[in-house]
């Protein structure tokens, strides 16, 4: 690189989550200079540590044991004296989320990305200070990523009133824990503890849970959980909270009553805000939005021209495969390569029982934009594999835009939803019709069956 000898690396990544160090791996492959530092001692970020890895593991043993318990006998499968372990639970996960920040480190090495250990900060646009010490790089990225809000009158102690940091750490499940926010954290680890035996009640503001999906799956999804025995306060508002040893009290306004709820754990889910503390953005010059996220160009450029920022500490769906797809995309334009995100075909999931995925076009954004639309759905009850498997529940709902006949919208709750839903990404990647998928041979039987048909249905239906 030219002028590299006036600086100690051509890329200097700050955060090492699914962003920052997909980021430095991919500049890494560019022949680059590349280091990352990380302020904590594992790699990883939120993702890795105290995010997806983690829950997902929870999910998956909370969902073992249920499932057992459930249609174990239905089955023809005996099982007496059944128990689980909340330790063996966390220590289980705790060894993914080391297996795979080991799998980062070992990366790092083989690719020759340096990795630094401590908190940067900008002292100008190209030094940095780690710990006492001046870094120089002809090029930034920043994906420090994002932190969970709280309410002022509910300050999180990772105890009693927790985070989902803290709610994933639980040393024992609570009796009754009360979640506030009805978004993907919230009903996921709500999903955990329900499971595990905690009496959940959750409480939202708004007047449907988890907004961001479409209107039909977010109803269906709310039936499900209250068929699981969660409890829902929708567009209720938490006044206020009282916290002593014995647990924690809140006031509720709900439906012009004012309610009290008693909880052993509350989880605060209400969101996350992008996370630039101790940056020293200022010393560098670098503008946020009123919201706090750092304002970037359409090729992640803040500022500065070589100064970037990717994933949730920039405006947009805070997911972790986001992020690595601007990392990916920052370490190409970086190395003078064309890159660019395509975000019409980010999917979303919520690891629920059942799953919840989507990807373009909710029917709601579809006809708020004016476009002409034909959809169609399947019902995995009528699917051959739902029944095999004992997972009936849910569906497939294929949206389409009429002149174009093209695919812009897939959402499906029902079994392996996260998995189907790659079918519509790919579909939506490459600008395929939904004639495409209607007539590609499925294999029999499978859940995917169900996919083909809410796309048969969509062309039944009056394209
Ligand atoms: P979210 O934005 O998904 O949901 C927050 C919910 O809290 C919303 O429904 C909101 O209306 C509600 N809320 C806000 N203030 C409230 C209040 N005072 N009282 C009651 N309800 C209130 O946020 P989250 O669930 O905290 O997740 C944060 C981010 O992390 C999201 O962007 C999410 O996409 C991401 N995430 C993704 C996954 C996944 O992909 N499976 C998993 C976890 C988190």
């Amino acid at each position: 690189m030219n002028n590299l000898n006036k600086f100690d690396f051509d890329v200097l990544v700050i955060g090492s989550g699914p962003g920052g160090y997909i980021a430095a791996l991919q500049g890494a492959k560019n022949g680059l200079k590349v280091a990352c530092v990380e302020k904590m001692d594992s790699l990883g970020g939120t993702c890795l540590n105290v995010g997806c890895i983690p829950s997902k593991a929870l999910l998956h043993s909370s969902e073992t044991y249920s499932s057992i318990k459930k249609s174990s006998a239905e089955e023809g499968v005996n099982v007496t004296g059944l128990t689980f372990d909340l330790s063996t639970m966390m220590k289980r996960k705790n060894d993914i989320v080391l297996t795979l920040v080991n799998g980062i480190a070992s990366h790092f090495k083989k690719l020759s990305v340096e990795r630094l250990t401590g908190s940067a900060a900008f002292l100008d646009k190209n030094t940095v200070d780690i710990s006492g010490k001046k870094v120089t790089a002809k090029n930034f990225i920043i994906a420090t990523g994002s932190e969970p809000m709280s309410l002022p009158f509910l300050p999180f102690d990772e105890k009693q009133v927790v985070s989902s940091t803290g709610a994933l750490s639980l040393t024992s499940v609570p009796k009754r824990l009360v979640v506030i926010g009805a978004g993907v954290i919230g009903v996921e680890l709500a999903s955990v503890y329900s499971r595990l035996g905690s009496k959940v009640t959750i409480v939202e503001m708004l007047e449907s849970i988890t907004p961001t999906m479409d209107v039909a799956v977010s109803r269906q999804l709310l039936q499900t959980l209250k068929k699981q025995e969660m409890e829902f306060f929708l567009g209720a508002k938490v006044k206020g909270a009282v916290i002593n040893k014995k647990g924690v009290t809140l006031a509720v306004e709900h439906e012009s009553k004012d309610l009290s709820f008693d909880a052993d754990v509350v989880l605060v889910a209400v969101g996350r805000r992008p996370y630039t503390k101790g940056l020293g953005l200022e010393s560098a010059g670098i503008t946020v939005t009123p919201k706090g996220f750092i304002t970037v160009d359409n090729n992640f450029r803040t500022v500065h021209p070589h100064i970037y920022a990717i994933g949730d500490v920039i405006d947009g769906p805070m997911l972790a495969h986001r992020a690595s797809h601007e990392g990916v995309a920052v370490a190409d334009l970086i190395a003078g390569k064309s890159a660019s995100v395509n975000y019409t075909s980010i999917p979303n999931v919520i690891y629920t029982h059942p799953e919840v995925a989507s990807v373009g076009f909710t029917e709601t954004e579809a006809r708020a934009a004016g476009l002409n639309i034909f959809v169609g759905t399947s019902f995995f009850r009528a699917n051959g594999r739902a029944r095999c498997i004992g997972d009936i529940e849910g569906f497939v709902k294929v949206i389409g835009e009429k002149q174009s006949g093209r695919l812009i919208g897939m959402h499906i709750i029902g079994p392996e939803a996260s998995e189907l839903i790659t079918e519509g990404i790919v579909a939506l990647d490459l600008k395929a019709k939904v004639h495409d998928i209607a007539h590609a041979c499925h294999a029999h039987p499978t859940l995917s069956e169900a996919v083909m048909e809410a796309a048969q249905q969509a062309l039944d239906s009056g394209i």
